[in-house]
This record gives C-alpha cells, sequence and structure tokens, in this order.
C-alpha cells in the first residue's frame, strides 16, 4: 500500500506515520509491534514518524505512563521525529472545530443522562432514536457548548454529539459524542479545561494536524474509519490545512486515512493495559516491570533484548487476519540473539560440594576461557580453579540411567575448560543425603585428551572459595 501511494504520489510521495500510545499504563509486546510497523514504515521509505500521545482522558493518565512509554520506545532503538507531541496540545483547534461542526448544523448539545443515551442508542438489530435535543438550534448548541467549557455545568449534564444518524448500522455513526464534561485536572493542561473530546474526535484531527499521511491502527478500529472520514470531510479543508504544521507555497494538503492491521496474540499472555493495571494495583505482580509482566519493561529486566524483540515483531509479520502466535516465536528470537551476542560464564544453581583432593588447599590456577564459543572477538576471562569447586547436583547420579554422560561414583567428566576429574568417594549425612563428593583431578588432561580412554561428559562448575554468591531469578 504505502509503495503504491508513493508510486502514485498520492500524499505527494511523503510516508509519515506516527505511533499513538495512551498514557494510561506501560507499554506491553503487542505495542511493540505497531512501533516497529510505525518507525520502521516512515524509515524505510525516507518519512517520518511522530510519537504522540493520545491523552483524552485525564482520568487515568499521568505523567509516569508518559515517561515510562518514552523510556520504552527508546530502548526498543527508535527515536520519534521532532518534539513529543500531545492530542492535548491541539484541545484549542478542536475546540474550534467542533464549534466549526455546530455552526454548519453537524454537531448538537445534548442533555441525555448517559443511561438515556444508551437506551437511544438501539443495538446492533435495532436502529437508535434521535434524542430530543437533535433539533435544539445552532445558537442554543453554541450557547451551552461554550458554557460547557466556561465551567458552568457538573459532569455528565451536557455532552456535545455529532449529528449523523441514529438508525445507522455501525453504531459507531449513531451521533457519537465528540464532548464530554469532566471538571478534572489533566497531566498537560492542568486546570485549563474541563470539557474534554473523544479518542475518536481527537484522533483523525491530530493526525490531520499533524500531516499524517498513513494512521495505522488495529482492526478494532475498522468500524470506527467511517466516522474518521466524517468528521475530516465534514470540517473545511482550508481550516484543516491552516491547523496543520506543514504547508507553504507548492505544498499539497492531504487528508489522513486509517488502514488497520491485525494486533499481536501471544498465547498465554495477557495483554491490554487495564488488565495489566489490576495486576500492578492488586500487589499480584511487584509493578509494571516485574520480569513476569509482558511490558517491555518487564521483557527488560528479564533479559530480553530490544533487538530480539524487534527481530519477533518482523518475524511475525503485519496483516489483516488475527492470528494466535506461539510463545515459542518469542523464545526462539531472545535464543537467537543471545546466542549470538551474549558472553558466557559459569553459574552453578543448584550446588554440590566437590573436593579435589590430589590439590593443595591453596591451590589457585587461573585458567583462560573464551567468553564466546564461537566468536573470539568477544574475547577471553580468567576463571579460577581451586581444591573446592561447586557443581550441579544434576551433573552427579548414584544410579545414572542409561547413556548418563556426566558424573557418578568411579566414573570421568571433563570441567569445561578445566581437567578431567574422577569420582572416588560420596559424602552422605546421617539422612542420607549427598552432601560432598571427593574427586581427583587428571593432571594431564588441561586441554587436551585424557591418555588410553575417552571422556564424553562436559559439565559446568565454579570455584567453591572463589566464585561469587549471584541471586538468580528463573521464570
Ligand atoms: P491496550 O488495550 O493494551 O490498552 P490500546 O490499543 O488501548 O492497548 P493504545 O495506547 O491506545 O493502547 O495503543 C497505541 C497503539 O498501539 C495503537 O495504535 C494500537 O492500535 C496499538 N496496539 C495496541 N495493542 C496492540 C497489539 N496487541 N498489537 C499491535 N498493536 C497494538
Ligand atoms: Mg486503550
Amino acid at each position: 500500500m504505502i509503495a503504491r501511494d508513493i508510486a502514485s504520489q498520492k500524499h505527494g510521495g511523503r510516508v509519515h506515520t506516527r505511533f499513538p500510545p495512551e498514557p494510561n499504563g506501560y507499554l506491553h509486546i503487542g505495542h511493540a509491534k505497531s512501533i516497529c510497523l510505525n518507525f520502521s514504515v516512515a524509515a524505510e521509505n525516507n518519512g517520518y514518524c511522530n510519537l504522540r500521545f493520545d491523552d483524552t482522558n485525564p482520568a487515568k493518565e499521568s505523567q509516569e505512563y508518559v515517561d515510562a512509554i518514552k523510556d520504552n520506545i527508546r530502548w526498543l532503538g527508535f527515536e520519534w521525529d521532532g518534539e513529543v507531541r500531545y492530542s492535548s496540545d491541539y484541545f484549542e483547534y478542536l475546540y474550534n472545530f467542533a464549534v466549526q461542526l455546530i455552526e454548519k448544523g453537524l454537531a448538537y448539545v445534548d442533555s441525555l443522562s448517559a443511561e438515556q443515551a444508551r437506551e437511544y442508542r438501539g443495538t446492533l438489530i435495532e436502529p437508535g432514536l434521535n434524542s430530543p435535543d437533535r433539533s435544539r438550534s445552532i445558537d442554543q448548541s453554541l450557547d451551552l457548548f461554550a458554557r460547557m467549557r466556561a465551567g458552568e455545568f457538573e459532569d455528565g449534564s451536557y455532552s456535545l454529539r455529532a449529528k449523523i444518524d441514529m438508525a445507522s448500522p455501525n453504531i459507531n455513526m449513531r451521533d457519537p459524542v465528540l464532548y464530554r464534561i469532566r471538571n478534572i485536572a489533566h497531566h498537560q493542561t492542568g486546570e485549563r479545561w474541563c470539557i474534554y473530546p473523544t479518542y475518536d474526535y481527537t484522533h483523525c484531527i491530530s493526525d490531520a494536524i499533524e500531516n499524517i499521511t498513513h494512521s495505522l491502527c488495529t482492526l478494532e478500529f475498522e468500524d470506527h474509519r467511517p466516522l474518521y472520514d466524517w468528521i475530516l470531510h465534514s470540517l473545511d479543508l482550508e481550516s484543516l490545512q491552516s491547523a496543520s504544521v506543514l504547508g507553504g507555497e507548492g505544498f499539497k494538503y492531504v487528508l489522513p486515512e486509517q488502514t488497520e492491521f491485525a494486533k499481536l496474540k501471544l498465547n498465554y499472555t495477557m495483554m491490554g493495559k487495564r488488565n495489566l493495571k489490576e495486576m500492578v494495583d492488586s500487589g499480584v505482580v511487584q509493578g509494571w516491570d516485574d520480569p513476569r509482566m509482558p511490558t517491555l519493561a518487564g521483557m527488560r529486566r528479564r533479559g530480553f533484548t530490544s533487538a530480539a524483540i524487534r527481530n519477533f515483531c518482523e518475524s511475525v509479520g503485519v496483516s489483516r487476519s488475527e492470528s494466535l502466535v506461539d510463545m515459542s516465536m518469542l523464545e526462539h528470537a531472545i535464543r537467537d540473539d543471545l546466542d549470538k551476542n551474549a558472553p558466557r560464564a559459569m553459574c552453578v544453581l543448584n550446588p554440590l560440594r566437590v573436593v579435589l583432593e590430589n590439590l593443595d588447599d591453596d591451590h589457585i590456577e587461573l585458567l583462560s576461557l573464551q567468553n564466546h564459543p564461537k566468536e573470539e572477538d568477544m574475547g577471553r576471562r580468567d576463571v579460577p580453579f581451586t581444591r573446592d569447586i561447586f557443581i550441579d547436583r544434576g551433573d552427579f547420579e548414584e544410579e545414572p540411567p542409561a547413556g548418563f554422560k556426566r558424573l557418578m561414583l568411579g566414573g570421568e567428566v571433563r570441567l569445561r575448560g578445566s581437567y578431567v576429574i574422577k569420582c572416588d568417594e560420596v559424602i552422605k549425612n546421617s539422612e542420607g543425603e549427598i552432601t560432598e563428593l571427593k574427586c581427583s583431578v587428571d593432571k594431564d588432561t588441561l586441554g587436551k585428551k585424557p591418555e588410553g580412554r575417552k571422556v564424553k561428559g562436559v559439565i559446568h562448575w565454579v570455584s567453591a572459595t572463589a566464585g561469587i554468591p549471584v541471586k538468580v531469578r528463573l521464570f
């Protein structure tokens, strides 16, 4: 679509996208798909991508979320063009455009209560009913709308509605609300406003003001597209153009167009900021960046790299058909990236002490190990080898199953990057639990095969005396 639009010079050949989060929570892996799409489509076509906070619902939004979202986007590896933008930057324009709609007879101030409005709206199979206020005069609506702004009324006593069609099969077109009274402060505009525009009304006009060419969003907005177009086409083109950022001689002003794509859905994963917020608020998790959360902040703490997430989004692709992506794809992406880029170190999770009896008490030998099995460029590190070491309990079996290649009584194994050792004795406590293994080192096996026999198993280990205690979180 983008290639076609560039070829036909539809928007003067421009590509300008935006990522429009509502600052009502932290971003999750689903948002990463939208971020990658919007920013890469722009970058691949010498275009621009804005970051715009869709901040029309001050009751649910906060500066903390604004800051976290900016941080998440940068961490993912993207940078927006120009300043951060806010829909609230355009509140004055939005107000004036609403006045324009009233003047054209395309919007009216309604006094139905929320409950009444619901009754009048109709259902999917029944048309709605016109509100008695639909026939209110233009002058009356203008007067009431000005007084709504002036703070004369209680929340919910009036709203501004578009005058479209209460019998439309598309419920979004049944005189949707454009403005509500909400006597509440806003994280960006403070106490300046007590009426707030709705998402549908705000989004299309904000896109138009920012000269967005391709407004990419998820499929649940498909049924809102007629309203997106209705609002923009109901306003005077010149007035939209004069509010817009770009312009000047020879500039071809074109209205933005919305195109939908399928949301990312991952199996076993709950998304939706509303749900995630509930987990944070109820204390089920320790915060938005709890490593168990599917948020970008949580995944980052869990050890995901941004490259892995970008690669994952790319491999998932963009389409219009809803599908469930398997968790194994995400895991593959992170394994692939870590395998290539992560320096290695040895760590023992469930330690079993091994005493190497033919070494001196104070034996300490620095063994040089490659930081990455394949990438020599990643350098080497010195690993201290001592008389007391730890191996993982799972790497020793008293009664080994057939084919067991690790350590057993009387058997041999190689310590990774070090010598071959042999287990001579198993020490147990009074409960019969293994507390220690007594082993011996074949000193002629550093960097070479043992004489006359094959040792297949290689296990990891750390020095019990020179190793560093660590806290490991397993998920
Ligand atoms: P949530 O339901 O999780 O709160 P949202 O769509 O309400 O998501 P917004 O902040 O409004 O969150 O979304 C910003 C952008 O991210 C929108 O363009 C939206 O379409 C997109 N987006 C949200 N969830 C997904 C997802 N799962 N996959 C792809 N894009 C998504
Ligand atoms: Mg939302």
